[in-house]
């Protein structure tokens, strides 16, 4: 239906969110999975890692140019993206297992959205204030004082947006040298248009857009609404203690009318969201528990129990309603689903550390010449011709033997040698972290199958040893 102009909004307005500052101990354990955080993503690109003089020394790196993965000891080659896929799987199962036990944790605590916020809202108090401050700023007429505490704040913003942009293309090329090139302007033109999308998304998302991304674009609190169930952790108001709200003077005249909630508003004002979590469970609740720090300082402050609001199951909440005494946090985590999830999830992350350690670090895989399929020699022998990759995973050079099995009186060269110089084995040189390329002729006799299986097989023959096979064919006229 068509509606007049002017006539209804179809959007309701922002409402600014001003988040009074709060201590406690969960906004001291975000204090400190933020400084975790954020010196893990910043200083990362720059730790080191000897692999050798033929691999790069940076312990993180995503080498796109030449296609590998390093992450300290562990290099991933092209073909082993299902350690990446693993990990990824891995993740998916531990917010599972983390939502289903703690509820949106993730989003309270660690989420990237959050924890950029969390110091964007950092920096406007340092600028502008507290709540009451910033409410007060933000209504005053433009002035040279505002303007001043705006771009003071702006600029800020703008600093840890573009330290957030410039870390980020570290992880993708040697970080010391990638610096030097973008100062110096000579960096690749894809750096600073990703250093500037990155930083224009920062600003954006994390100090304009704010609470809204959590709200209205991220898909993972729908996500999880059908993850939760009544024995998920989750901040709860416990209406039964609070209700009926009144200030503590109310609740002194007639102490059987009034609950333990005094509507001092505490728990609104350091929400990071902005809402009431005494209205109940939300999707703007990203479950950060700085309500509950406010509002244990207040019960402190009246003295009255702490755990008005607190994290709590829906089941724990009913059991406490009838009169049941509140249980332990720990006992509410351990339970069938949430020992699954872990179960499942260490399944995967041991038989990945087990196909980590068990890999073969040389490999080898050949290609026969499909035209000749066969050649008879001169001596009446029967020749046929492969293209055989020998793959050296190390960051040094590895001696190489290639030999055969299941094909009696063989006798292999190279494009590169005299047929005379034929033997049962051919020895190489693998270059560091790269294939090596043998056109390879093997020579046996004519008698026998038409169609012969046999395998081609490669063993390092340094100290670390190890090897590989390849089932290939031999065929005769
Ligand atoms: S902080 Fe506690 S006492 Fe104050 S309004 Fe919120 S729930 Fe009530
Ligand atoms: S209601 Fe409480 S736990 Fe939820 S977002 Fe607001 S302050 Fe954090």
């Amino acid at each position: 239906m068509l509606m007049p102009a002017g006539s209804s909004d179809l959007y309701e307005k922002r409402k600014g969110v001003y988040p009074k500052a709060v201590d406690g101990f969960y906004r001291r354990l975000k204090w400190a999975i933020m400084a975790v955080t954020l010196a893990i993503y910043w200083v990362t690109p720059w730790l080191r890692w000897d692999r050798g003089p033929y691999a790069p020394d940076q312990a993180v790196l995503v080498d796109l140019a030449h296609r590998r993965f390093y992450m300290f000891a562990i290099e991933i080659w092209p073909h082993e993206f299902y350690y990446v896929a693993g990990l990824l799987i891995m993740a998916g199962i531990g917010l599972f297992l983390v939502t289903s036990a703690v509820g949106r944790a993730w989003c309270g605590y660690a989420c990237p959205q959050t924890v950029w916020t969390d110091l964007y809202q950092h920096v406007e108090r340092f600028t502008d204030g507290d709540r009451n401050a910033q409410i007060r700023l933000a209504k005053a007429p433009w002035s040279a004082a505002k303007i001043a505490r705006r771009l003071a704040k702006w600029s800020i913003w703008l600093g840890i947006a573009f330290a957030t942009g410039g870390a980020w293309i570290f992880y993708f090329a040697d970080a010391p040298r990638l610096s030097h090139d973008f100062w110096a302007g000579s960096a690749a033109p894809v750096a600073y248009a990703t250093v500037a999308v990155l930083t224009a998304t920062t600003l954006l998302l994390g100090g304009f857009m704010r609470e809204q991304v959590c709200i209205y674009m991220c898909p993972w609190p729908r996500i999880q609404t059908a993850m939760l169930d009544e024995k998920s952790l989750v901040v709860t108001y416990k209406d039964w203690r609070g209700e009926q709200r009144g200030s503590v003077k109310k609740a002194q005249a007639k102490p059987d009318l009034f609950g333990d909630c005094i509507d001092c508003n505490q728990c609104v004002a350091v929400c990071p969201t902005g809402i009431d979590i005494r209205e109940g469970a939300q999707v703007g609740c990203i479950t950060c528990a700085l309500c509950i720090d406010a509002c244990d300082k207040v019960m402190a402050q009246v003295g009255r129990p702490r755990g008005l609001i607190d994290y709590c199951t829906q089941e724990d909440a009913e059991a406490e309603k009838q009169g049941a005494a509140p249980r332990p946090v720990l006992k509410t985590l351990l339970r069938p689903r949430t020992l699954a999830y872990a179960a499942v999830w260490l399944s995967i992350g041991a038989a990945m550390l087990f196909a980590l350690g068990a890999r073969t670090r040389i490999d080898i895989a050949a290609q026969q010449d499909r035209n000749p399929i066969f050649v008879r020699l001169s001596d009446g022998a029967i020749r046929n011709a492969y293209m055989v990759k020998v793959r050296n995973m190390e960051a040094r050079p590895r001696p190489v033997t290639v030999a055969v099995e299941g094909l009696p009186g063989a006798m292999l060269w190279t494009d590169a040698m005299p047929r005379e110089q034929a033997a049962a084995t051919v020895t190489a040189t693998v270059p560091a972290d790269s294939v090596a390329k043998l056109r390879l002729f093997i020579a046996a006799p004519a008698p026998g199958p038409q169609r012969q299986d046999f395998a081609f097989t490669v063993r390092a023959t340094d100290r670390e040893g190890g090897g590989d096979r390849e089932p290939a064919r031999f065929e005769r006229p």
